[in-house]
């Protein structure tokens, strides 16, 4: 869709333009490559610049086609509402106990609403679990500006543009990589549990802990829902990493996991994060 002069496109938003949340503007800096990826994340300085970079970045040249052909095109039942179209920032407490990863945003979900896990079957499920063991303020998280709020915990994607068929590439997850390493950097200094929603999010993990300098397993744990590993921290305190399937459609469809398993996990994270 064009936009008419002196109009904004409806889609992808721009930045910085009124959407509930938008973290960027006009001026924030655009990464066109992976190289700038890297320096504009390490020279961010806070988390509100940081988040406001990331959600601006166009690096990865196939993601970027997709997530924008994705917001013009827009599923029949979305059609008449705007999609933010752009990179998901990482999303809650500034210094949370827990962190939860996961893989990239959904095309009609994230990748509409702006806000990771939202407005699709999978955050129905996860928002749900989360609320009822105290991580999250609402049952429900609909659209940026709902109100919905994390409790101590804190939500990113290993990649934070949707990808088509849900399967970035491993090129694509290195390139995205310094998004996360920088935004660890700043938020990690009270987290004592990460719960990784699917194996590439177990995946991502290893390097982003052997990055930060933490002392990480060898040989890597093996993934599954409700695998452990305790990762010591400099401050004499541990982390835990917890596995979980991922509430994707099909597995909560099938049944393989269930709000009471992401329940159990989600309480298991809290124990171990003092909550
Ligand atoms: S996936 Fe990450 S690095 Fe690639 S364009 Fe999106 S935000 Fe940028």
């Amino acid at each position: 869709m064009t936009a008419a002069a002196g109009e904004q496109p409806d889609s992808p938003v721009p930045p910085g333009t009124g959407w509930p949340d938008d973290p960027a503007t006009a001026a924030t800096p655009v990464a066109e490559d992976a190289a700038a990826v890297r320096r504009l994340a390490a020279t961010a300085g806070t988390l509100a610049e940081l988040t406001a970079r990331q959600s601006v970045c166009r690096a990865c040249p196939r993601l970027v086609e997709w997530r924008e052909q994705v917001a013009r095109e827009k599923r029949r039942s979305f059609a008449s509402e705007r999609y933010w179209g752009r990179p998901i920032p990482g999303w809650g407490a500034e210094r949370p106990r827990v962190l939860i990863m996961g893989l990239a945003p959904a095309a009609h979900g994230g990748n509409r609403t702006g806000r990771v896990f939202t407005g699709d079957r999978s955050g129905d499920v996860l928002y749900a679990s989360l609320w009822r063991t105290g991580l999250a303020a609402q049952e429900t998280s609909i659209t940026a500006g709902d109100g919905q709020r994390l409790l101590g915990a804190r939500m990113v994607a290993a990649v934070r543009c949707a990808p088509p068929q849900n399967k970035p590439t491993v090129s694509e997850r290195d390139t995205c990589a310094p998004w996360l390493t920088a935004e660890f950097a700043l938020v990690a200094g009270d987290l004592r549990s990460i719960v990784c929603l699917g194996h590439f999010a177990w995946q991502a993990t290893w390097p982003l802990l052997a990055e930060a300098g933490l002392d990480v397993p060898r040989p890597r744990p093996a993934f599954g829902h409700g695998a452990e590993a305790l990762v010591p921290r400099r401050d004499g305190e541990s982390l835990l990493v917890i596995g979980c399937y991922h509430p994707s459609q099909q597995n909560t469809f099938t049944g393989r996991v269930t709000g009471v398993m992401l329940d159990d996990v989600f309480r298991r994270a809290r124990l171990h994060a003092g909550m």
